[in-house]
């Protein structure tokens, strides 16, 4: 199997973004998708993918509309010739300030994270089927993805489709060579955990006390799960399919 064109969900920033880079560097051609606002912040990493030689391609779209996610990988194949990886990045996190959250929020975080994930696993599935070149299926679970907590509850059961998503599909598609497997990334420093609202010295608690859970006493880098992406795409972890692999540096979520 050769494995060269890989497309990346909320490419433009956070983890998205790393994995972009990083998969670049590894000589994948990019296509990479977000939300029409991030438009700018995605030309300006197509045009450090392309300085490295490597072709990178710009989607815009809601992975929460299956016709977003259509056009995605169709013109994702059209543009870079085939698709060998995709990684389904794109997530929201909103807190609930209400026991149990509201209806809406509910709504909103499954339609993203939940839908979301099963469009791009789906249609690149099919991609990949009809490709007959095997392919890595890759998504976004989250250490709420194995442990519920207060404030999240549409948010961690979101991430716990995820896994499950990632088990079952990766039963379905392993006959056609494609692996799926999903990151549980810890708390990890990224324009989401800015999104919280919350302010300078409340985040700064926040981290610490995150990191105070760790083995490595510290919160994560989004290059700390671009390493993990990069093998899971790459050939060396052709064996490997149906994990959810956390990267938390030793937190207690697992
Ligand atoms: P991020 O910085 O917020 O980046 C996510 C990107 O996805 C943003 O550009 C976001 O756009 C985009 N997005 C949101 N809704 C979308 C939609 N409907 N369609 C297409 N794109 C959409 O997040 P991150 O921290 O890099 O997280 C990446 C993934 O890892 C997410 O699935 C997240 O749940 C998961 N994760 C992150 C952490 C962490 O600590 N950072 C921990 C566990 C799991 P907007 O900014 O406009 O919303």
């Amino acid at each position: 199997m050769a494995l060269r064109v890989a497309l990346v969900t909320g490419a433009s920033r956070g983890i998205g973004e790393a994995i972009s880079r990083r998969l670049a560097t590894d000589g994948f051609d990019i296509a990479m998708s977000d939300l029409p606002s991030l438009t700018s912040n995605l030309e300006a990493i197509q045009r450090d993918i392309a300085s490295m030689g490597r072709r990178a391609y710009i989607h815009t779209g809601d992975v929460s509309k299956e016709h977003d996610v259509s056009s995605m990988v169709q013109e994702t194949m059209k543009n870079l010739g085939g698709l060998h990886v995709m990684v389904a990045n794109a997530g929201i996190m909103p807190l609930s300030t209400e026991p149990l959250g509201t209806v809406d929020m509910w709504q909103r975080v499954m339609a993203v994270n939940g839908l979301g994930s099963y469009l791009c696993y789906k249609y690149a599935a099919e991609a990949m089927i009809k490709q007959k070149q095997g392919g890595r299926i890759i998504g976004a679970s989250s250490f709420f993805g194995k442990q519920g907590a207060e404030n999240v509850t549409a948010y961690a059961a979101s991430k716990f489709a995820v896994r499950g998503l990632t088990q079952s599909a990766a039963r379905e598609l392993g006959k056609y060579d494609i692996t799926v497997n999903a990151y549980a990334p810890g708390f990890i420093e990224t324009p989401l955990q800015l999104g919280f609202g919350m302010d300078k010295d409340t985040l700064a608690t926040m981290k610490r006390a995150w990191a105070s859970l760790t083995a490595l006493g510290r919160p994560g880098q989004p290059d700390d799960i671009a390493s993990l992406v990069s093998f899971l795409a790459s050939q060396g972890s052709g064996y490997i399919t149906g994990q959810t692999i956390s990267v938390n540096g030793g937190s207690y979520f697992d």
